[in-house]
């Protein structure tokens, strides 16, 4: 066989398998194998396709990522049109509907089929040959907006289908298949911690989050959001082409479609009611919100007989569940310890009946809409449960007495820990990396493929191994033993050695990788690289102080200060220690410097570098025994200035260090020029302004 076609099979190989996985773990929610191990085949694949880019298709699931953000969007019409629903409120107008069907359609007896309404954004996606080639908004109805790039990020569209399943289901390969866009209630909290994290705006639901992350410009944004598509109606040739809605529904779930299995086929009107009145109050624990129950005329003849409203269709109709508010006292305000260590305070409520589902409980987000409520335990309130499951505190309606300030702990309710807080950010948090409230998120951080890359403790493992108490710091996994972990669910003999054996390896990761691996907030991997080529040792890195922690280059002050209050607090000092002695490498060998010249000098950049990237010049600095530092100060020995350099260049000229330009940087490189030697005091180097050989054209010109 000639070498493309071998490769061609292979790679078509790899996308069935894959494609498998994504449908098992995204549609199904039953993976079969590690996110490492899906991880892994996409990378091979990803180097096949690098390799051959003639043999790249769109269909392939490593295009799902998103590709250059755009300028705008492009409108595309639909057609049919896409409707939206009338809405009912009540029994009565549900019973209104069903008479107006009835009398209608001249039958006395109809089979409805009731769905989930869901709550999200409603998007048409066209498939051609069975593979997916436009994601449109619905937009006005007529016309919408085309989000293709981002919508193919959605890990549970399928961007192509079997063209065996099309062809069981007689069904033409161009086809469309229409549904809501949601984000999963647990993907819509990470996102707002993640935003509150980082200083951003709140998201007030997650239709709006949704909504938000599809029309985006930048699919990158899209993908990092987490949304999830439920199928609710199929056309092809803009017609459903099945004799009833419930076969379509079928249809879409045969193709590999997310479709929700909580719909049902009720023979009666009552039927439908008895669906509504039970997801009134089972819908608070779907992981996603919906705002209401679709019924539809399960007929498609008998829908097409119905037809149309200018609006809606008259074969369907929305039943919004009420909005509802109750007014309840705030009995205490608790703080909940999130997977990051986030403390959001939490309202504990007299218990009420909202909305047909009692609620004892309401997130109060964060101290800041505290204050903007006003609120103090004692004080009654209005909690309202919108056409969302979750309960909000909407404001104070008479004030307790005696009512009680809230007060943010000053120690972890969980660890006990110091709480710490940003100055800069609204929320308080636990830095503990063993704090049980975060252990599930740090270890499956620390586990990470780009932290100390231990193959195979994905999350089903490490819930198990926390769950049964058998780890509770990055330190336990070091004493794990094999029995132990043979006893996990889905672990065979051989992965448990596997497993051991990964774990164990880990001990030589670099410190780079360890300091990474610890979880520190602001300390990525790139970070952690600087921290470990600048201290060279996790002792030394527990040890230095915030100043010192600032002269690495990129640390500001607010990385500094996270670091620092990091290795203040006690549990973390313990932990380190303890993987000292499970032997963990703590240190590393700096490659030694070739010579002394820059002994005792530090250095800062500013500006770009037309020659070298600044990494490349801070690593010639330190060949020669030299520092790169990152902000001046009368210590600073030299500032290399490039083009449109900050404002560092200005307090160097202010402090009267050494500015060198470019070239004067590539001389004393080269030795062309020789460093000064420098015995002068700080006051010295002060009132010295300019010395002639060392400054630079630059900076005597300007002067
Ligand atoms: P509305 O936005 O209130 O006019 O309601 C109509 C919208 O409900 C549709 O455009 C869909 O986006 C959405 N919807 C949610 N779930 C369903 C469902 N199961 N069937 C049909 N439409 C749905
Ligand atoms: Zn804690």
């Amino acid at each position: 066989m000639p070498k493309n076609a071998t490769t061609s099979k292979q790679i078509e190989k790899l996308r069935e398998e894959l494609r498998r996985h994504e449908y098992l773990y995204y549609v199904l929610d039953e993976p079969e194998i590690s996110d490492i191990k899906f991880d892994r085949m996409l990378e091979e694949l990803k180097k096949l396709e690098t390799e051959n880019p003639e043999l790249i298709t769109p269909d392939s699931p490593t295009q799902r990522v998103g590709g250059a953000p755009r300028k705008g969007f492009e409108t595309r019409q639909h057609s049919p049109a896409m409707m939206s629903l009338d809405n009912t409120y009540s029994m009565e107008e549900l019973e209104d509907f069903d008479r107006r069907v009835r009398e209608l359609s001249g039958r006395e007896k109809i089979d409805y089929v009731t769905e989930h309404k869901f709550d999200g954004l409603s998007i048409s996606l066209v498939y051609e040959g069975g593979v997916l080639t436009r994601g449109v908004t619905r937009g006005d109805g007529t016309t919408g907006e085309e989000v293709t790039a981002n919508v193919r990020t959605i890990r549970s569209i399928p961007l192509r289908v079997d063209p065996a399943e099309l062809k069981k289901l007689q069904m033409p390969a161009n086809f469309e298949v229409r549904g809501e866009i949601i984000m999963p209630l647990r993907a819509f909290e990470a996102l707002n911690e993640k935003q509150e994290q980082e200083g951003g705006k709140r998201f007030s639901n997650p239709r709006s989050a949704a909504a938000g992350a599809v029309r985006v410009l930048d699919p990158e944004i899209t993908r990092s959001r987490r949304l999830d598509f439920y199928g609710y109606l199929l056309l092809a040739g803009g017609r459903i082409p099945t004799r009833l809605h419930s076969e379509a529904l079928d249809a879409m779930r045969k193709l590999h479609f997310k479709v929700s299995p909580d719909w049902r086929l009720c023979h009666s009107l009552d039927a439908v009611k008895k669906f509504i009145d039970a997801w009134e109050g089972k819908r608070a624990k779907l992981p996603y919100e919906i705002d209401g129950i679709v019924i539809k005329v399960n007929e498609i003849s008998q829908q097409q007989e119905l037809g149309f409203t200018s609006k809606a269709p008259r074969w369907a109709v929305a039943y919004k569940y009420p909005a509802r508010q109750e007014t309840t006292v705030v009995n205490d305000v608790i703080f909940q310890v999130g997977r990051t260590g986030t403390l959001t305070p939490v309202a504990v409520l007299e218990p009420v009946q909202v909305g047909g589902v009692i609620v004892a409980r309401s997130t109060l987000h964060n101290m800041d809409e505290i204050a903007r409520l006003g609120l103090h335990i004692g004080d009654t309130v209005i909690v309202e449960r919108a056409g969302e499951v979750i309960p909000h505190v909407i404001k104070v309606v008479k004030e307790g007495k005696p009512r009680r300030e809230i007060v943010v702990p000053e120690r972890c309710p969980e660890c006990h820990s110091h709480i710490h807080k940003d100055p800069e950010e609204v929320a308080y948090r636990c830095v503990n990396a063993s704090c049980p409230a975060k252990r599930k998120e740090s270890l499956l951080h620390f586990a990470g493929r780009h932290a100390m890359n231990i193959d195979g403790l994905g999350e089903k493992i490490v819930d198990q191994l926390v769950d049964k108490s058998l780890v509770k710091d990055y330190a336990d996994l070091y004493e794990l033993k094999l029995e132990q972990v043979a006893e996990l669910d889905r672990m065979a003999e051989k992965s448990a050695q596997n497993l051991i054996d990964e774990i164990a390896a880990s001990k030589n990761n670099s410190l780079a990788r360890l300091i990474y691996a610890l979880g520190m907030r602001f300390v990525g991997e790139r970070t952690g690289q600087l921290l470990a080529d600048h201290f060279a040792s996790l002792p030394k890195l527990a040890e230095a102080t915030v100043v010192e922690l600032e002269e690495v280059g990129e640390v500001g002050p607010k990385v500094a200060q996270s670091i620092a209050d990091f290795f203040s607090e006690t549990a973390n000092r313990k932990l380190i220690q303890r993987l000292k002695e499970e032997g963990l490498k703590m240190t590393e060998k700096r490659a030694a410097p070739e010579d002394t010249r820059f002994a005792g000098k530090t250095f800062v950049f500013t500006g770009a570098l037309a020659r070298r990237s600044r990494d490349e010049g801070g690593a010639e600095v330190a060949r020669h025994g030299g520092k790169v530092v990152n902000s001046v100060s009368k210590l600073t020995d030299y500032v290399v200035v490039g083009a449109d350099p900050g404002s560092k260049y200005e307090k160097a000229r202010s402090l009267g260090v050494t500015i060198l330009n470019e070239d004067e940087f590539e001389d004393l490189l080269a030795g062309r020029r020789k460093a000064e030697t420098d015995d002068r005091t700080p006051a010295q180097k002060r009132s010295v302004k300019s010395k002639g050989k060392g400054s630079s054209k630059k900076a005597s010109s300007s002067r």
